[in-house]
């Protein structure tokens, strides 16, 4: 799958907030968004107006990028909220948030979305007692995410669990023992829970038009 080689500090620097791309450096005061807290470029610093058309592009552009995704993942994913029942964003966020690298960064196996797809095709990841080697993987309630015992030593997830080990606090739809490196997806979260730090609705408008 195609990906963003890019800049990753340069992302959360244009959307204005911390987007936990990176991995250690981001929980410390090395973070680009606590030094520079303004987008990257000449006119980076120029407080810009934006469009409504701006704000709707901006929200999707965060989201893609909070969850790693290129467009034409992203906009299948939109594609199946609208047909799916229920309201669209919340729908779209639950596709998105029972991704199994989703799952495993919320439950604080590792630093960030992108270091847990890595940890899933290396084979380190199993759900429900198999290996699933794809990140794109979706959970269903109830099913058990566990790293497989061989890999539990290894520095990616010592990292993961010192440093986001709390992130599961306040998710009540995650349920995770550290102790035996196991979580449970135990049902959809709802998308007041989640605390997305973008407008989905805005999302909804654009790709509606
Ligand atoms: Fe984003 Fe992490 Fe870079 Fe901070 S350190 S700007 S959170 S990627």
């Amino acid at each position: 799958m195609a990906k963003y080689t890019g800049p990753l500090c340069k992302l959360c620097r244009r959307e204005g907030f911390k987007m936990y791309l990176k991995g250690e450096r981001c929980y410390t005061d090395k973070c680009a968004v606590s030094k520079r807290n303004y987008a990257p470029g000449q006119h980076g610093k120029e407080n810009k107006k934006l469009t409504q058309y701006g704000i709707q592009l901006r929200a999707k552009q965060a989201l893609k990028r909070i969850y790693g995704m290129l467009e034409r993942q992203f906009r299948t994913y939109f594609e199946e909220a609208a047909r799916r029942q229920g309201e669209t964003g919340e729908v779209l966020m639950q596709i998105l948030e029972s991704r199994l690298d989703s799952a495993l960064f919320q439950m604080g196996f590792s630093v960030n979305r992108r270091t847990s797809r890595q940890m899933i095709r290396h084979g380190h990841i199993l759900v429900n007692g198999k290996k699933v080697d794809i990140p794109s993987y979706r959970l269903r309630a109830g099913d058990i995410v566990e790293i497989k015992e061989g890999s539990r030593s290894t520095q990616q997830i010592k990292d993961g669990i010192e440093l986001t080990g709390k992130r599961v606090s306040g998710k009540s739809w995650l349920e995770v023992n550290y102790d035996q490196f196991k979580g449970t997806f135990t049902r959809l979260p709802k998308i007041e829970e989640l605390e997305v730090p973008v407008d989905v609705q805005a999302i909804i408008e654009l790709y509606s038009k």
